[in-house]
Parts: C-alpha cells; sequence; structure tokens
C-alpha cells in the first residue's frame, strides 16, 4: 500500500509505504526532524513538573540500580549513598579523609599529593584541618 504524503519537515510530495511515514528520506529532513522532536520532547518536560520528577526519579532508581554497594577505602565500611546529593559518587567518608589528614599530621609527617587532592574535592585544605586539631573541633 503507497501513501502520498508531504514530507513534515521540506513539504515535499512523497509516497511512502506506511501511514506512519512523514519524511522525505533526505538526512537533513531526518536530522532536522529528530531536533524538532528533541526540543518538543524537552520543552513537553520543562512545562510539566509531575513528568519532569517522573523523569527525575526514573533517572534517580537507573542510578541506584548500577551502584554495586562501595565500601569506604579508608575505614572499610561501607558508603551509605545519598543519591540527591552532591557527593554521591564519593568512594570515601569526608570524616574518615579529615580524620587521616589528622592523624598523618600528627605523625608529623606531610601529606602526599592524594591525600591534599582529597581534601580539596570536599571543600577543605591544610589550613582548616590543622585550625580543627588546635580548636579541637574535629566532626
Ligand atoms: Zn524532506
Ligand atoms: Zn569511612
Amino acid at each position: 500500500m503507497n501513501y502520498e504524503k508531504q514530507c513534515r519537515i521540506c513539504g515535499k510530495d512523497i509516497v511512502v509505504i506506511n501511514s506512519r511515514y512523514c519524511l522525505c528520506g533526505s538526512d537533513e529532513c531526518k536530522k532536522k526532524n529528530n531536533k524538532r522532536l528533541h526540543e518538543e520532547y524537552y520543552k513537553r518536560i520543562k512545562n510539566d513538573s509531575y513528568l519532569y520528577e517522573e523523569m527525575r526519579k526514573r533517572d534517580l532508581d537507573n542510578l541506584r540500580r548500577s551502584y554495586k554497594p562501595v565500601m569506604c577505602s579508608l575505614c572499610g565500611k561501607q558508603m551509605v549513598r545519598d543519591y540527591n546529593a552532591p557527593t554521591h559518587r564519593d568512594r570515601m567518608h569526608t570524616e574518615c579523609i579529615i580524620k587521616d589528614t589528622i592523624e598523618t599530621l600528627n605523625r608529623g609527617t606531610r601529606l602526599t599529593p592524594t591525600q591534599r587532592s582529597r581534601l580539596c574535592a570536599r571543600g577543605y585544605d591544610l589550613g582548616m584541618v590543622k585550625e580543627m586539631i588546635k580548636t579541637g573541633e574535629i566532626y
């Protein structure tokens, strides 16, 4: 069965074998059509907070499923994942990193570059940790 239609992008007359087809088949029209569908999809999602929430939940579910339990490489205990937190990919507890830093400093040893960058990644620096040691305020 042939259907006479018009390409929905360039408007050219086309004959298609499936009534759902609506493109002339040129790469350019295919590309433009994909782009349009994509834009429409995201516009719809942006305007629809319910859909947006659903999508977010689905993403989080996928995230959860894709995660294996991760053990903190410092204390060996399992990391509790808060998927809404920006830290959900951490492989060490922040408090363990700080404890590790404090222990290193108390031994009178310098921090390795790895230890430094771990601290940095959590928004701490050496000065802050030294301050914690001084004030005894270790969280
Ligand atoms: Zn076309
Ligand atoms: Zn830990």
